[in-house]
């Protein structure tokens, strides 16, 4: 919330014979001089120097004459010192806006200081406009960019590019898993209202469960800001601010009994001892402790030896084509041109 606006004097300092302290809209040229104001030498005064300026119609940033350089309201049509039309004059830069906290007294800003400080920036611009100064796009950015092509170009290649050979089956393999799991205590704790209902060795205790924000009064700036037309407004802004506050709830801690994982039994071989599923040994029932399955799972594996390179490599197939294939039987395979990476769906029987 804002309440009314007031409105001051920017002051300036005279560039040309530095006579100090003059008002922004009052002097729009030096009364020792006769120079004209330059919006680049306006300051905010200390609260002991603030002029109030009555009855004033804000029309917009001061525009400079693009002909001459000479200040003129935003409203005006041509410019006052040479006739030029200001249609597509430049607003004057503004100092900006500065704040303190509400009560606490401005000082009058240091102008020397700002001066110095926009200085040292474009100073420190000049390097990098003379590095694009070359026009276009910077030498970096091309760099980069070829770069990104060609590793693009190269994943292209390892992914796309491929040849062709022919491999024998060395050797098969095939796993059979199955999955078990068993009714175990868990403890666990929740919201006692979200207590599931086969809970047991309840312990209630009053806990923080989460945390409120509590609007806790006010706080406030003075704010000044640079109209740009020779005045500042000041304003007071206020924001709420809030606190942290701790929410209580009952919470349960309690122990349920849950199927959980519990191991796997796993079987594997080669073509010899033909798949087969493990043993489990379960011990069924509903007691704590007690195993039930809970998923299967199976895989069959051709080892195969490249007869170009002598290699072997893995290949995992459907159950009934891994039954089919004969020992060394020769396949044809893709493989990767870059890389020299077996590609096992492009697998074939010849
Ligand atoms: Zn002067
Ligand atoms: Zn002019």
């Amino acid at each position: 919330m804002a309440d009314q606006e007031r409105v001051y004097e920017m002051l300036w300092d005279c560039r040309f014979c530095g006579t100090a302290r003059l008002l922004g809209k009052t002097h729009r040229f030096c009364p020792n001089c006769g120079g004209a104001q330059d919006p680049a030498w306006r300051y905010f005064p200390s609260d002991d120097e603030k002029v109030a300026v009555q009855d004033h119609t804000f029309v917009g940033v001061d525009k400079i004459c693009p002909a001459c350089g000479s200040l003129s309201a935003a409203s005006a049509q041509f410019c006052g010192a040479c006739g030029s039309p200001l249609d597509r004059a430049q607003a004057a830069r503004t100092v900006g806006e500065r704040r303190k906290a509400a009560g606490e007294a401005f000082e009058t800003e240091d102008l020397a200081a700002r001066q110095e400080r926009e200085m040292r920036a474009t100073a420190s611009l000049v390097p990098t406009q003379s590095a694009t100064r070359a026009r276009g796009t910077p030498r970096w950015l091309i760099v980069v960019g070829m770069i990104l092509a060609l590793v693009i170009i190269g994943g292209v290649l390892a992914a796309f590019w491929t040849k062709e050979t022919t491999a024998v089956v060395a050797d098969y393999r095939w796993v059979r898993e199955i999955r078990i799991e068993a009714l175990q205590a868990r403890n666990d704790s929740s919201e006692c209202d979200s207590m599931p209902g086969d809970a047991y060795s309840v312990e209630r205790r009053r806990e923080q469960v989460d945390t409120r924000r509590i609007p806790d009064g006010q706080e406030c700036h003075t704010v000044q800001t640079d109209r740009g037309d020779g005045t500042f407004s000041e304003r007071q802004v206020c924001e709420t601010k809030y606190r942290e506050e701790p929410v209580y709830g009952d919470v349960c801690y309690y122990t349920v009994n849950r199927w959980d994982y519990k191991r796997t039994a796993r079987a594997e071989g080669d073509r010899s001892d033909g798949p087969y599923w493990p043993d489990t040994n379960l011990r069924t029932g509903r007691c704590l402790g007690c195993e039930r399955e809970a998923g299967r799972d199976e895989s069959y594996t051709l080892i195969f030896r490249r007869s170009d390179t002598g290699d072997t490599f893995e290949c995992d197939v459907p159950a009934d084509e891994w039954q089919a294939t004969a020992p060394e039987q020769t396949f044809t395979v893709k493989v990767g041109a870059v890389l020299g990476d077996e590609r096992c769906d492009t697998l074939a029987a010849r």
